[in-house]
């Protein structure tokens, strides 16, 4: 696409061009360093960056296209919103969490300052018009699963046609059953928007392809086991990412093309860093894009990142939905079992998600673990605490960060990392 064909997009969805301008220029440089500039990447990487060179121009062409042929676009914040549906619905499911800090003073009119960066900066994009994907968006979904979204759909809602699913906060029976009758009431949602019923042949196909990309991404986080480590944390990072916004199938053949590509990488025993790297396991809240403060100072520090324990990780698609049910009740029952095996921290008692990240950390090699928590997120500062305690047990190295998506810290943070990744050595 030409930049006179990508303005005329942006202009006809009302964005602020000369924002927006200036947010992809930051973004492209930003990029740029964190990157590009990286050693021994993947042939296959080629995608992820033509996916964030193109992330605000093909993919928004693609979903225009897809809106002209009668789809509807369904935004989401959270992995609670069961994709599988979107899809039998017909509609194309986007993730709108944001990683970057725009429209703050903006936001915090409708928020109070002491709210996590990743709720400011959603508000802050719509109300600032720099998102081209909440402006594609004929529904928003939003969950209530920490505080700080739910008050904040509050506002959105005036902003935005939104349907806002109830998660519960406990998981006995009852709570299965809650979220059971929100799966009911999502499917309904989604057919008054689309005004067509969801079949269940339709929605056994959209498990399958949910699944499909749910595989590859298991795949991959299984190859990140080998020693030299065969795929650096951001570009795998980055792919979680994508995974967010990107087509569903183009994606999941992607990301299997890349993993052939690191198998035979890990035949020939070569890898993006020597082997014996310090091995780290990032553990904590999600990192939207363009959120790569963190990963970047890790391994600009001597270590790599092997895995992510996080909704924009691991904890999307360690879980499959069963594909055996054949009736259209029974795969809304299957939907709830997966959905609620998610260990988000919002959740109490939340024991599992510690046992999950010292499982991971053993099956990764990681020699530490580095949990990362947004600053203002009462949630995951809470379970820092415990996740601490609970690799201390496990006896691996443990350092727990709190920060937000400026760069401010970014001195004082590598400081603290490298004496980390030292002890590791
Ligand atoms: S951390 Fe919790 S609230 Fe955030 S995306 Fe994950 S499940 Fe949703
Ligand atoms: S980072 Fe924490 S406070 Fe922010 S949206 Fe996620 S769970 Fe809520």
């Amino acid at each position: 696409m030409t930049d006179a064909a990508h303005a005329a997009m942006w202009e006809r969805l009302d964005l602020d061009l000369e924002a927006h301008d200036a947010l992809l220029a930051v973004l492209g440089k930003f990029y740029g360093d964190i990157y590009l500039s990286q050693q021994g990447r993947l042939k296959g990487a080629e995608y992820l960056d033509f996916v964030l060179s193109e992330v605000h121009g093909l993919r928004i062409r693609e979903i225009q296209e897809a809106k002209a042929a009668g789809k509807k676009v369904v935004g989401t914040f959270c992995v609670f919103v069961p994709e599988e549906l979107t899809l039998a619905a017909g509609c194309v499911q986007v993730g709108l969490c944001a990683g970057a800090k725009a429209g703050t003073e903006l936001a915090e009119t409708l928020v109070p300052r002491n709210t996590c960066d990743l709720i400011k900066s959603f508000v802050g994009f719509k109300l600032a018009r720099l998102c081209p994907y909440i402006e594609s968006c004929d529904l928003v979904v939003g969950e209530t699963t920490c505080d700080g979204k739910k008050k904040a759909y509050e506002a959105f809602g005036e902003l935005a046609n939104m349907h806002v699913m109830e998660v519960p906060q406990c998981k006995g029976p009852c709570d299965l059953a809650l979220f059971r009758s929100e799966i009911g009431r999502y499917k309904e949602a989604l057919e008054k928007l689309t005004g067509k019923a969801v079949t269940a042949e339709a929605l056994a196909e959209a498990t399958r392809r949910v699944n499909a990309k749910r595989r590859a991404l298991q795949r991959l986080g299984r190859l990140r086991a080998a020693d030299p480590a065969p795929i650096s944390g951001r570009d795998a990072l980055l792919v979680n990412q994508i995974s967010f916004y990107d087509d569903p199938d183009r994606f999941t053949a992607k990301v299997n093309e890349l993993c052939d590509e690191m198998e035979t990488r890990i035949a020939r025993g070569e890898g993006v860093a020597p082997k014996g790297t310090p091995r780290l396991l990032l553990a904590g809240c999600p990192m939207a894009v363009p959120n790569w403060k963190l990963p970047y100072l890790i391994e600009s520090s001597g270590a790599v990142i092997v895995g992510e324990e996080s909704c924009i990780g691991e904890r999307n698609s360690r879980d499959l939905t069963d594909e055996t049910p054949a009736d259209l009740e029974a795969m809304l029952d299957a939907l709830a079992e997966r959905y609620m095996k998610i260990d988000c921290a919002c959740f109490t008692p939340n024991a599992e998600r510690l046992e999950h990240i010292a499982a991971l950390a053993k099956e990764l090699g990681a020699d530490g673990v580095v949990h990362y928590g947004l600053l203002f997120c009462q949630p995951y500062a809470h379970e820092a605490l415990k996740v601490g305690k609970a690799m201390e047990a496990a006896g691996l190295p443990y350092l727990a960060i709190e920060t937000d998506y400026g760069m401010e810290d970014a001195g004082q943070l590598k400081t603290r990392i490298e004496a980390f990744v030292e002890t590791l050595a």
